[in-house]
């Protein structure tokens, strides 16, 4: 697709749709819009702009279908496989100032959003009424973000993924029409699912300007557990079990002995340097907790677990979720100079040790550090690589890991990403993973978005 550049009439006439505030050509912003947190380069956009409302998204969008002017959506820019960089250069549509809670229906457990809310401001409205939003990537994301990469976290094993969570959308096509999917009803049988199509698109069929989210109720009593193991396929090992005794634990978290050394090295824990497991449960009572947390410790001492430390006091609980949730900046501040590359799959639990031998291995012979983690419950394996900043040698060794870890994850039955989505990095593998579909996601892609102007480059190899 050839697309146009925004020249002076485009410039005037976008500018006239929000006012000179909210428009911008000037560097620091263009510089601000060009990338994500990932490895990939930047692109300049050519116009940044902040809508305040759908009916000026539809407006921007009408124009820029008719003038060819490429779209990509911004959240907060955390993404880590490119998914907002705008190859295509265009206009970045930034949604910080559509960040409104419009609704909280406690009764229903439902929120109506617009897409610039950011998820931890959501749940520090919604802890006073005893209420939150699963869905936890750890980075300062925007719901609207979350929803185009159906974003997950820590959680995620027993609240789901973004999709999970999701009700109804209203989005802008790239005509400009707005259309409103789904219900507020907690389950449907009706028509086609078009929210699960639209979530997880990475704003390459449609913008979303208002969500209704589905919340939980804060639980009265949380647990958690810390088991050891020597070997870290013993501790994959034992995440199979555990889910398959149905004990459903909040979390189950696997991190590789070097990532513990870290944590430890930042926030003075004191945990046994060996691969681990952070377990945590939720639940009404104290006795009913305390029988699953039994039962996970005799499923990991009969996984050759060598400690398994229970009733983690609040305060010890929270240092350590923490020092998870800060694992990548953690590990990328400990390598200055260096550029960190995120390996997000996926697989069937009961390959999850296989793919975590194979993805130490790796590691190991790269020569480049690395870091093993995941969210092992849902079966999602991270390598984080810090090679060095602009050596094109180690870039290709980290190419090649990547892509010996994405083809075992689709052999074994995975995916090439749990939850970082496609972006840049992994439209590669779009064709071994989906195979024949693959032409009808274009297909689905050309329905939506004819002239391709919104997100190009994205998803589609
Ligand atoms: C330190 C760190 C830890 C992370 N940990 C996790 C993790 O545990 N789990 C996880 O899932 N992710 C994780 N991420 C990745 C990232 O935080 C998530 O993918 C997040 O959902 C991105 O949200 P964002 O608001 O930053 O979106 P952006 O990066 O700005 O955009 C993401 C995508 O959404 C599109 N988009 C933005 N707004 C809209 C809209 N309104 N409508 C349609 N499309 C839109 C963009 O075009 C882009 O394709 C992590 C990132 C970092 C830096």
């Amino acid at each position: 697709m050839k697309f146009k550049s925004v020249g002076r009439k485009d410039a005037e006439h976008l500018e006239s749709i929000v006012g000179p505030d909210r428009f911008s050509m000037g560097q620091s912003n263009l510089e601000l819009h060009s990338k994500d947190q990932s490895y990939h380069p930047a692109v300049l956009p050519e116009a940044v702009i902040w809508p305040v409302n759908r009916t000026e998204v539809s407006e921007i969008l009408r124009y820029a279908n008719e003038q060819l002017v490429p779209v990509t959506g911004w959240g907060s820019g955390t993404s880590v496989e490119g998914n907002p960089i705008p190859v295509q250069r265009g206009l970045v549509l930034d949604f910080s100032m559509m960040n409104r809670i419009v609704e909280i229906r406690d009764a229903d457990f439902q929120a109506d959003v617009e897409p610039g809310v950011v998820y931890q401001d959501l749940n520090e409205k919604l802890r006073h009424r005893g209420l939150f939003f699963a869905p936890d990537p750890g980075a300062r994301a925007t719901i609207g973000g979350m929803l185009a990469n159906n974003a997950s976290g820590i959680r995620t094993v027993r609240y789901g993924s973004t999709r999970a969570n999701t009700l109804r959308l209203t989005v802008v096509l790239a005509s400009g029409e707005i259309i409103d999917m789904g219900s507020r009803s907690s389950k449907t049988s009706s028509g086609y699912d078009l929210i699960n199509l639209f979530i997880g698109s990475e704003g390459t069929l449609g913008l979303v300007v208002q969500a209704t989210v589905r919340l939980k109720g804060l639980c009265e009593e949380i647990s958690a557990a810390i088991a050891t193991f020597s070997d870290v396929e013993a501790a994959a090992g034992a995440v199979f079990e555990i889910k398959r005794s149905g004990i459903d634990p909040a979390s189950l978290e696997l991190l590789a002995q070097e990532c513990v050394a870290l944590m430890n090295k930042e926030r003075g824990l004191g945990l046994a340097v060996l691969p681990t497991l952070f377990i945590e449960f939720h639940g009404a009572g104290k006795n009913q907790l305390q029988e699953s947390v039994d039962m996970a410790r005799e499923i990991c001492q009969s996984c050759g677990c060598d400690h398994f430390m229970s009733g983690i006091e609040r305060p010890a609980r929270d240092n350590i979720l923490r020092a998870r949730y800060e694992m990548a900046e953690t590990i990328m501040r400990n390598h200055p100079g260096c550029s960190h590359t995120v390996i997000d799959v996926a697989v069937p639990v009961s390959a999850y040790p296989e793919l975590i031998s194979l993805a130490r291995e790796e590691a190991l012979k790269s020569g480049i550090p690395g870091y093993v983690f995941g969210h092992a419950g849902d079966g999602n394996l991270h390598l984080i690589l810090m090679g060095k900043t602009l050596d094109h040698a180690q870039r290709a060794i980290i190419d090649n890991v990547s892509n010996r870890l994405v083809i075992k994850a689709i052999q074994v039955g995975g995916t090439s990403t749990g939850e970082h989505g496609t972006g840049i990095g992994k439209r590669k593998f779009m064709e071994t993973e989906h195979g024949a579909s693959l032409e009808w996601m274009k297909k689905i892609k050309t329905l939506f978005d004819p002239n391709g102007i919104l997100n190009p480059g994205k998803i589609l190899p």
